[in-house]
């Protein structure tokens, strides 16, 4: 009887656990894990966030240097920003609305160490010195020579 009364004048005194929404604005928990955002900056398309993705919706694009994520069908698991060996994944405390529409996200990966960009420049380097009549080798130092 003693407990019984102890609790009800604990509740009575103390603040509500719940919020007065939606007149109090909603605030998240520390720690939620919403919408994924990508860093074209430092991704370098190694595919390791697509193979670890348990609901299939990033896509890698290693031709386009494009990151592809169907916002929609994701399911804020956080595995994708846990593998990621360059930290280019991150998770915010927003979530998008509901759609009925499929909402995709592309990201333009511009990071230089990335291997198809680098490939590429060393390959475009390779084609303006050789159209300059200049000596081609893989190895920079033997170009400076
Ligand atoms: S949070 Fe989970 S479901 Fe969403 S993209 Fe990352 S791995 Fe996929
Ligand atoms: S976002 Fe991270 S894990 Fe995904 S391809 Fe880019 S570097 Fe790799």
């Amino acid at each position: 009887m003693l407990k019984i009364l102890e609790n009800i004048f604990k509740n009575i005194t103390s603040k509500p656990y719940t919020s007065n929404y939606p007149f109090t604005p909603y605030q998240h928990f520390p720690g939620t894990r919403a919408d994924v955002t990508f860093d074209g900056t430092k991704c370098i398309l190694c595919q390791l966030c697509q193979r670890s993705c348990p609901a299939e919706c990033i896509i890698i694009h290693k031709e386009e240097t494009t990151v592809e994520y169907l916002n929609t069908q994701c399911i804020r698991c956080g595995y994708c920003v846990r593998v990621c060996p360059t930290n280019a994944i991150s998770q915010n405390e927003v979530y998008t609305k509901p759609s009925k529409e499929r909402l995709t996200v592309y990201t333009l990966v511009t990071n230089e160490n990335a291997p198809i960009i680098k490939k590429r420049k060393a390959e475009a380097a390779k084609k303006a010195a050789t159209a300059e009549g200049k000596p081609v080798t893989d190895k920079p130092e033997e170009a400076k020579k």
